[in-house]
């Protein structure tokens, strides 16, 4: 019986990469995405012709009817969630501290960190339920130990949040034999970046990088998918650094 795994943010970038791998590990999917229909109809597309049932769910994870109204799709179609990829976030322009808005502030922390906390809530509200459990992985980032400076410190701290209601979350449900983990991605090349202003950014910082290259969107989601697995059975409140050796 193939597992259904629920990814957010899975019609670009990172969620679209670990959709794609997911599929060929035997997943089904429900397949999350907030305005991007045709790329959510793509890598559903995709992951059919490797065997995956898939459902697409419109919401915007920073509104909980939203949420909550993917959840209630998910019910109905396949009533079971073995895991969890939270993955939806969001950047801004670069920008210091002192320019920052309350009004980005504000969505910054919706998206990336009420959104990601209300959706493994109703994941765990139903991995609860099954004595198989479940496996959650959040996708935070370097930047919530390395702190943005100078680009975009409000982002950094919303990660800093994740990790930290990650590992207590982790350790609330072990004995429910679910277990949540964090990948922390560095530099990767996606689209998050022009959607930041800086389409160029992945190229523009490399030299940064140990490995003088940014990430591939298959190269973090791989790293998740292990922490989903069996093979990362005893692996819980862990941080999987994927970020070229920073
Ligand atoms: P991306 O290419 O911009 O893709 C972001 C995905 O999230 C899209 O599918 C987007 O959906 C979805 N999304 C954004 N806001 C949403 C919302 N409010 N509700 C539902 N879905 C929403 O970004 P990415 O680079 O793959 O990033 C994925 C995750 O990795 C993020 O959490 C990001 O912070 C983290 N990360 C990325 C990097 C990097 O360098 N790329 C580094 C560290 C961490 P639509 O397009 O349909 O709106």
């Amino acid at each position: 019986m193939r597992k259904l795994c629920l990814i957010t943010g899975a019609s670009a970038g990172i969620g679209a990469a670990t959709a794609k791998l997911a599929a060929k590990a035997g997943y089904d999917l429900a397949l999350n995405y907030r305005s991007d229909q045709a790329g959510a109809e793509a890598v559903a597309a995709d992951a059919q012709s490797d065997g995956a049932q898939t459902l697409i769910v419109q919401a915007d994870v920073s509104d909980p009817d939203q949420i909550e109204n993917m959840f209630a799709q998910i019910d109905a179609r396949f009533g079971k969630l073995d895991a969890l990829v939270n993955n939806a976030g969001i950047v801004d322009v670069a920008t210091r501290v002192e320019e920052l808005t309350y009004e980005r502030l504000r969505r910054m922390f919706d998206v990336n960190v009420i959104g990601a906390i209300m959706v493994a809530k109703e994941a765990v509200r139903r991995m609860q339920q099954q004595p198989s459990g479940g496996a959650i992985v959040n996708v935070s980032s370097v930047a919530a130990r390395l702190g943005s400076a100078n680009e975009y410190v409000d982002y950094a701290a919303t990660k800093a949040a994740l990790d930290t209601f990650s590992k207590g979350l982790a350790e609330e449900v072990a004995t429910q034999n679910i277990r949540v983990n964090v990948v922390r991605p560095g530099i990767t090349d996606t689209e998050i970046h022009a959607k930041g202003g800086a389409p160029d950014r992945a190229r523009r910082l490399a030299h940064r990088i140990p490995m003088q290259r940014a990430g591939a969107p298959e190269e973090i989601a791989q790293s998740i998918l292990y922490l989903l697995s069996d093979e990362a059975s005893y692996v819980s409140g862990a941080f999987l650094d994927v970020s070229g050796g920073r």
